[in-house]
């Protein structure tokens, strides 16, 4: 019975229903969704309740008798699907979940291997047999408590969560202590003593539909985990028996919507072991995503061909990472999210390059820089120090291994072999006088500041205790803290090294090298000629933009006509304007003597400009000069990316065109690396500026682009 609790029913009124129910033999599942209460009642006792009774009760909107055989997965039970939370992965509401691994676990090494390959593929958990269920006894038959431990650290070396199966209500919690979800096997669906055990156990269950069961079937065998305690059940459709030889099983589509519509649960497809050949898999994987499953669960193999089990209906990586290619456009297209997990950095060292790194400054920099490093195991222990106000926010955003106050920098110095000056510039040089005397002798000093010069020159004072080399990575974000701290902030950043007098190779080698592993490039520079560019390109651009944005801003003051006027090319030329003052104030203050040659240097570009205004023939000369050197620069944001590796594309104007250009070249897996839009009017075309990692990757967008009817430019 399905008792519809009022929407303003109190606490109080739905315990007396409950009461009332339970007095009269029933089991209550109380289901609280976000649109309504519902009190499943099961049971059949002596004396069953007159739902009319039942409606009479203050609190109860409607009562219906339930004449389906199960009760608890009814959907009728609860009207919103449930979502169910693997580890802090989520299978059912709008996401779409992928399961990938092998079919056994073989060794160690296999379960590393498959785990690294999945995870880059994009899967959000591991699969992995320790108990195989063959169909013959002379097969491989797993590595059991073996297999647990090796699919347990291959899940936790990629941060996946991991599912495998349970074959015997004896091992219930046994395989619950390793995997974070447990499976029922096709040959164990009706298992009744297993499904009991499995309602007591606290892990979610992914059940399997027997070959020969029909729904209702597989339902009552959800119900029996569900009515034992465990409301946590996934539904896997992995094909059914019949007359057809060709595939494995025959893959029953249809129960996907059917499902949807009886029970809330969520229900997964097994195209695998649904088709048993690798070929059928990508496409019964896709109609699975387009026919509204909730995921699925995929078996990916390093080396299918060498597989102890299931090979001929594996994938490899790359076939793995194709697929996903695919259902990441299909998922959305049937209003389906596809997380992707966040990407990390892969080229791990094989031991630390440094014992003990010391940041100074643990912000968004110092912090990002901490995850960095710690990502790809460059140092032993990762020490912070900070403000002491700082303490809480630093730790509990867990960037370093342990937190020094700046008053206890000798303690958080000592035998440090990396020190990271990560604080704004302007306290850069006053740090080095005070660390000085604190540094073990041969260390690596280096820092993070905006400008080179003067920080360069204080560490002069250093030379033949320890190494410095000034550093300045192009990279930053809008959000500040280490609560924002992104081991990925430095991909592609390009990374400004300024070393100072003579320095070990090996050492000045050994940073380079960490540099490059956190996806950044570096590249040596003159410390006065790097803030003498950094005042050209970036200083005195900013001044600029201050200056406009004063200039229309006074003016609007005295006519508002202005600011109504001021359009997107206003807008893009005054952007830095906005951004926190405060960072920009160290900067500025710290290259003073470039910012003021190069302040020289445009406000006679300025003159220049003005005194051509009254001919033509001079202005001509001033604006193509302009565009000549605009066109020739790299492109902003792009870091060290070359100018080549862009091409541009004429976008229609109308619904969805923009959809098919990034739908063709995620289906062909090219990652566009910046996007911009030239030109957009009402009603007219617009242009796309699209940039890639290199040429080549250009060269084959634009090859995918009018291979998909699109009018495309290569420039160069
Ligand atoms: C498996 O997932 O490895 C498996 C044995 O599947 P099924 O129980 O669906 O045959
Ligand atoms: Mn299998």
């Amino acid at each position: 019975m399905i008792v519809i609790i009022d929407q303003g029913a109190s606490d109080h009124q739905i315990a007396r229903v409950e009461q009332v129910l339970k007095d009269r033999g029933y089991q209550v599942h109380r289901s609280d969704g976000s649109q309504q209460t519902v009190l499943g009642a099961v049971g059949s006792p002596e004396s069953p309740v007159d739902p009319r009774d039942l409606e009479m009760l203050e609190g109860v909107r409607e009562v219906h008798r339930v004449q389906r055989s199960f009760k608890l997965v009814d959907r009728a039970c609860q009207p919103e699907g449930s979502v169910i939370d693997v580890a802090g992965v989520r299978i059912g509401g709008d996401e779409f979940t992928v399961i990938a691994g092998p079919c056994a676990v073989e060794s160690r090494e296999q379960m590393l291997r498959a785990a690294r390959e999945v995870k880059s593929g994009g899967a959000h958990i591991l699969r992995g047999g320790a108990f195989k269920p063959r169909t013959g006894p002379y097969s491989f038959q797993g590595l059991e408590d073996e297999g647990l431990k090796y699919l347990r650290e291959a899940g936790d070396s990629q941060k996946l969560p991991v599912v495998t199966e349970v074959i015997d209500a004896k091992d219930v919690d046994l395989v619950g202590r390793h995997a974070d979800m447990l499976q029922v096997g096709a040959r164990a669906m009706q298992n009744f003593r297993l499904l009991t055990a499995l309602g007591k156990s606290s892990k979610p269950v992914l059940l399997k539909r027997g070959m020969a069961a029909t729904l209702e079937e597989f339902l009552l065998a959800a119900e029996y985990i569900v009515a034992n305690g465990n409301p946590r059940v996934v539904l896997c459709e992995r094909g059914v028996r019949t007359f057809e030889p060709w595939t494995r099983n025959t893959l029953d589509l249809s129960a996907i919507p059917v499902l949807k519509k009886l029970t809330h649960l969520p229900i997964l497809v097994d195209p695998s072991h649904a088709t048993g050949v690798r070929d059928y898999v990508a496409p019964m994987a896709r109609a699975a995503a387009a026919a509204g499953a909730d995921g699925i669960i995929i078996e990916v193999h390093p080396e299918p061909d060498q597989a102890l089990c299931d090979g001929a209906q594996s994938l490899d990586a790359e076939q793995f990472g194709a697929l996903m290619a695919d259902l990441r456009i299909i998922a959305p297209a049937v209003h389906r999210r596809m997380s992707v997990a966040p990407r990390s950095l892969t080229r791990t060292l094989e031991s630390p390059l440094f014992e003990r790194a010391v940041l100074i400054g643990v912000g968004l920099m110092g912090g990002s820089l901490a995850l960095a490093l710690r990502e790809i195991n460059a140092v032993g222990t990762l020490v912070g120090v900070d403000v002491a106000s700082e303490r809480a926010a630093i730790e509990s955003a867990g960037v370093v291994d342990k937190f020094f106050t700046v008053e206890e920098m000798a303690e958080a110095l000592d035998g440090a072999d990396l020190v990271v000056l990560a604080s704004p510039v302007e306290s850069i040089v006053e740090t080095i006088g005070k660390i000085a005397p604190l540094l073990k002798p041969g260390a690596l000093l280096t820092d993070l500041g905006s400008t080179k010069q003067a920080i360069c020159k204080a560490a002069e004072r250093l030379a033949g205790k320890v190494a410095f080399v000034g550093g300045h990575p192009m990279a930053g974000s809008e959000r500040r803290g280490a609560a924002h701290a992104n081991p990925l902030l430095f991909q592609d950043a390009a990374w400004a090294l300024c070393p100072v007098g003579d320095i070990p190779s090996q050492i000045l080698d050994s940073w380079r090298s960490i540099i490059e592993r956190i996806g950044a490039h570096p590249f040596d520079l003159d410390a006065q000629r790097h803030d003498h560019l950094a005042a050209a390109v970036s200083h005195v651009p900013h001044l600029v933009a201050v200056a406009l944005a004063n200039s229309v801003g006074r003016l609007g003051e005295q006519d508002p006509m202005a600011g109504q006027l001021a359009a997107s090319g206003f807008r893009d030329v005054t952007r830095t304007a906005s951004s926190p003052y405060r960072l920009w104030r160290g900067i500025l203050g710290s290259n003073q003597d470039a910012i003021s040659q190069r302040l020289k240097a445009f406000r006679q570009a300025l003159d220049e400009i003005e005194a051509a205004l009254g001919s033509d023939e001079r202005l001509d000369q001033e604006l193509s000069e302009a565009a000549r050197h605009r066109l020739g620069m790299r492109q902003d944001g792009l870091g060290l990316l070359q100018a080549e590796a862009e091409i541009i594309v004429r976008v229609e104007d109308r619904p969805g065109a923009l959809s098919l250009i990034t739908t063709a070249l995620a289906h062909a897996q090219i990652n566009i690396r910046d996007i911009q839009i030239l030109k957009v009017r009402q009603d007219e075309d617009g242009v796309l500026r699209l940039a890639f990692a290199d040429r080549g990757l250009a060269q084959q967008a634009a090859e995918v682009l009018r291979a998909a009817g699109q009018e495309v430019r290569v420039p160069g």
